[in-house]
Order: structure tokens, then C-alpha cells, then sequence
């Protein structure tokens, strides 16, 4: 059998893993990057993050095009050419992978395309593509193993008719209508993305309301839009029962008021969270301690109870994100490398990619009404943004969580047309210990959406030139 030996093995080349494999061998170590596929991605480039905004972009054109009659230019219906469209979300998810492979070759990082599976704290098993098994000897590991979508026991996750993320996003047809389990991230992505296509969309959400522990003022504004673009979104309401029938999935649903009604769906997505891949990963073999949830317990320098054993990204829990992942996987090679790091962000930005898309950093009012803690909240309506009109965009909304003593920005939070990009300044702020006064002074381009980060911090002082608020108290700037 073949034996090598490595100063530092990945086990998992999604964004954490590769993030960290790169890093380390720009620091000089020798490297074994260890994944199934063939290059370096994971779940967000192959099956998750990047397939899924190839698609959404497409969605918002879709919806685009639509919005365009009402400023005098008609597009008339789309017409979708699945084939197509499939090839082109390939075509950018192969780019992107074969990107990473070649950046993968260039670093001189081994890149070993197998199933690996600790013997011990020191030694993996890895079973490659060929049914050949090879041992990898380490100094240090950091596994990064991200996680996969939860199943629900009510529905028969083995028929063809149900679906995961994975498979939504094969694409391979457009049913005519589709139930969406779970109204978190996923389901209200994947849920715009088959409503744009034609596919007549039903959310199913648990609780009181879509996205829950999101900011409610963010997520009216979205809910709004999804409530003219999906057929029905049914909230506190269960699924209890699903059964296979000739034309589709029979849904027996209770809602709010308990009572049981069935509809028939030609297709169920499953959008329920995700669990992390901690089974059949051999920790048993180790002193790593998992949680009930199969979650991987680790220090603040992503150290678990193994000294040669890391652990990062969706595998130690939520925020399940790829930019967390990435930034932990960094600090994990850090430590490895001696550094004195530790992993303490103040601020992990959020992204629904939804249209419009919701964002946040930081503090939120919902964590802030949870711990008891004095803020004050300054709100900009996009109604007042130049730039949101020329859009007609202006039901979006920029606001900043400010501490009333030091004002300090302690969150942002942004729903809107392209929030993803803007809440960048926001987690720049929060990390920075920025206060309102830096939004506040620093010159924002115009005409940008980007002025509503600084308009909200005018908001807080009273002052905004685009928002008129009777004077209620002054406040020295
Ligand atoms: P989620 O936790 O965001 O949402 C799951 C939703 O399902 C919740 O609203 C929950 O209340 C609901 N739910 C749970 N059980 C239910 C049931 N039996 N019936 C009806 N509703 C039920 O999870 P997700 O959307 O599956 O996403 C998984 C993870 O992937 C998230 O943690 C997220 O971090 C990550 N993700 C991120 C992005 C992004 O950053 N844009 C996109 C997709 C996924």
C-alpha cells in the first residue's frame, strides 16, 4: 500500500479546505489537499453558492426584463432553453473548478482525489476514485468535511419526485409546480429561481415568518415581492405526511389553525438546514469530541480536543457560510504555523441572494432585543435614494444598530437590489469599531446606493439631506 507523508493534510477542498491548503503552502508547508472531486470546490462551487447565483442572476434578468414594461420596453415572454441554460451554469462552475485545480498545481499543494478517513490522530485512510486505498501520514490535519442537506422523515427523500439543493440545482426539469419545505436561504433562493423559470412555487415555512432571526423589517420588504412571485407562502404550517401518487406527491399539511389539508406538488424540495459530515469521518479513532448534532467542537485557533486535529467550516457549526469557512480554515494554518491568531470575528456577513437581496453584519435588533441591549436604530428608506429610483428599486431599506453612548456601528443590516455588495462597508465598520460620525464624514459616491450606508449614519445625527425628520433632538456631531 501506498504510504506518503505530509507536514499538513486537508480533508475537504471546499472553501475552507482550499483556503487553507493555499495559505499553507504560501507559508512554506508541504501540503495534501484530500477531496472526492476532481478539482478543488466543494459543495459551494459544484452543488451550492456559485451554481446557484449563475441561476439567480438569470432570475433577476428574467424579472428585469418583466419591470421593463412598465418603463416602455416590452421583451414579451422568455423563452427557456433548459438545455442551454443548464450548459451555461456548467460552463461557470467547470471554469471555476479547473481555475482552483490549476491554482492547486501552481502552489505545488498534492491534490489527492479520494474519500479520506482517519486510522488515528496522525494517519488517514483515503480511498481513491480507482477502489485503491493509500495512507497519508500528517503533522497536523484540519479536516473540512462542510455538510449536506438535512432530510425530513415525513417525506420519502429516496423518491425522484423530492428534492435537495443538489438536485434542484441539476436543473434537470421544470416541473409546473413545486413545493418548497423550509423557507431559510435555500428555500427562498432556489424557490425565485424555479418561480422565474415559470414553475408555479409553494413555500412551507415552520414558524411565524420567512428567514427566521432575521430582522422582520428587512424581510417584509422581501416577503412583499415573493408573495406576488410565488404562488402561496404558507408560514406556521408543518408538513406531516407525504405520499407518491401517479401525478406527483401528495401533501398532507396542518397550518396555523390545525387543520389538515393535501395538495399534490410534481416536485418537493427539501430545504430544511444542513448537517455537518462528521459520520464515517473515523473521529472515533480520535479524541475529537462531536455534539449531539454531529457538530465538531473546537477552540478559538479551530483546535479540537485532538493538538494534531483541526476543524473548520460548516463541520463546526453554524453560521454554515463559505466566507466563515475560508476565514477559519486561515486561521487554523496560522495557528499550525505558530502564530499567535485566534478566530474572533465581530462581524460574519449574511447574504439572502434573493431579489431583492437581504444582508447583515453584526449586531442585529433581533440579537439585540435577545441580550437586553440599549441601541439605537437609524433607518434610510431607499425611497430617498436618487440611485434606487433610477433603479425602481425603492422599496429597499439601509440600517445601521448604533450604541447611543460610544455611537458606535455595532450591525448593519441592508435589504435591497445588490445588499450583498454593500454590506461589505458594513462589515468594514463593524470590524473597524468605526463610529456613525466615520459613515457619516466619509464621501460616498454618487449616484450610488452605496450613499444610503452614509445617509442612515446623517439619519442618526438627525441630519440627512434626503430624509426630512422633524428636528426631535439634536445631537453634537
Ligand atoms: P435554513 O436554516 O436557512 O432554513 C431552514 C428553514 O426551514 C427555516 O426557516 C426553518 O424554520 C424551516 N424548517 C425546518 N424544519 C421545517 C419543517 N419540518 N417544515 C417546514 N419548515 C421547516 O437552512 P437552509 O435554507 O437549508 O440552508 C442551510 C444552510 O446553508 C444555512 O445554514 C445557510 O447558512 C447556508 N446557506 C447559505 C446561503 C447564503 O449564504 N446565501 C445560501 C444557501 C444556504
Amino acid at each position: 500500500m501506498a504510504v506518503q507523508t505530509t507536514e499538513l493534510a486537508v480533508v475537504g477542498a471546499g472553501p475552507g479546505g482550499y483556503a487553507a491548503a493555499f495559505l499553507a503552502a504560501d507559508l512554506g508547508m508541504q501540503v495534501t489537499l484530500i477531496d472526492p472531486k476532481p478539482h478543488p470546490g466543494g459543495v459551494c462551487l459544484y452543488h451550492g453558492c456559485i451554481p446557484s447565483k449563475a441561476l439567480l442572476h438569470v432570475a433577476k434578468v428574467i424579472d428585469e426584463a418583466r419591470q421593463a414594461a412598465r418603463w416602455g420596453v416590452r421583451f414579451g415572454e422568455p423563452a427557456i432553453d433548459l438545455a442551454r441554460l443548464r450548459a451555461w451554469k456548467e460552463e461557470v462552475v467547470g471554469r471555476l473548478t479547473a481555475g482552483l485545480g490549476e491554482l492547486c498545481r501552481r502552489r505545488q499543494v498534492t491534490y489527492l482525489q479520494g474519500r479520506a478517513r482517519l486510522r488515528d490522530a496522525t494517519t488517514l485512510a483515503v480511498q481513491t476514485e480507482e477502489g485503491e486505498e493509500q495512507h497519508v501520514r500528517f503533522a497536523h490535519a484540519i479536516l473540512a468535511t462542510g455538510s449536506q442537506p438535512a432530510t425530513l422523515p415525513e417525506v420519502p427523500m429516496a423518491s425522484p419526485r423530492v428534492l435537495t439543493s443538489t438536485s434542484a440545482l441539476a436543473l434537470s426539469e421544470l416541473p409546473r409546480s413545486l413545493l418548497v419545505i423550509g423557507g431559510g436561504y435555500i428555500g427562498l433562493e432556489l424557490g425565485s429561481v424555479y418561480a422565474a423559470l415559470g414553475t408555479r412555487v409553494t413555500v412551507v415555512e415552520v414558524t411565524e415568518g420567512l428567514l427566521p432571526g432575521v430582522d422582520r423589517d428587512l424581510v417584509s420588504v422581501l416577503a412583499r415581492r415573493l408573495e406576488r412571485q410565488f404562488e402561496a407562502i404558507l408560514l406556521n404550517t408543518r408538513v406531516v405526511a407525504a405520499q407518491e401518487t401517479p401525478e406527483g406527491l401528495r401533501v398532507t399539511l396542518v397550518g396555523p389553525d390545525g387543520r389538515e389539508g393535501q395538495q399534490v406538488f410534481e416536485r418537493v424540495l427539501v430545504a430544511v438546514g444542513r448537517r455537518a459530515n462528521s459520520a464515517g469521518l473515523g473521529l472515533e479513532a480520535t479524541r475529537v469530541e462531536v455534539d449531539a448534532r454531529g457538530v465538531v467542537r473546537v477552540d478559538a485557533q479551530r483546535r479540537t480536543a485532538e493538538p494534531t486535529l483541526y476543524a473548520i467550516g460548516d463541520l463546526t457549526g453554524e453560521p454554515m457560510l463559505a466566507h466563515k469557512a475560508a476565514h477559519e480554515g486561515r486561521v487554523a494554518v496560522e495557528a499550525i504555523a505558530g502564530r499567535r491568531v485566534a478566530f474572533e470575528p465581530r462581524a460574519i456577513p449574511a447574504v439572502v441572494f434573493t431579489e431583492p437581496e437581504i444582508a447583515w453584519c453584526g449586531l442585529t435588533e433581533t440579537q439585540a432585543r435577545q441580550q437586553q441591549r440599549r441601541v439605537e436604530v437609524a433607518r434610510f428608506p431607499w425611497a430617498a435614494s436618487g440611485r434606487a429610483v433610477t433603479l425602481d428599486r425603492p422599496e429597499g431599506l439601509t440600517k445601521l444598530l448604533i450604541d447611543p453612548d460610544s455611537e458606535r456601528v455595532l450591525g448593519v443590516g441592508i435589504v435591497g437590489s445588490g445588499a450583498g455588495e454593500l454590506i461589505a462597508e458594513g462589515v468594514l465598520a463593524v470590524e473597524m469599531a468605526a463610529l456613525a460620525t466615520d459613515l457619516r464624514l466619509c464621501i460616498h459616491p454618487h449616484p450610488t446606493l452605496s450613499e444610503t450606508v452614509m445617509e442612515a449614519a446623517e439619519v442618526f445625527f438627525g441630519q440627512s439631506t434626503h430624509l426630512y425628520r422633524p428636528p426631535a433632538r439634536a445631537r453634537a456631531t
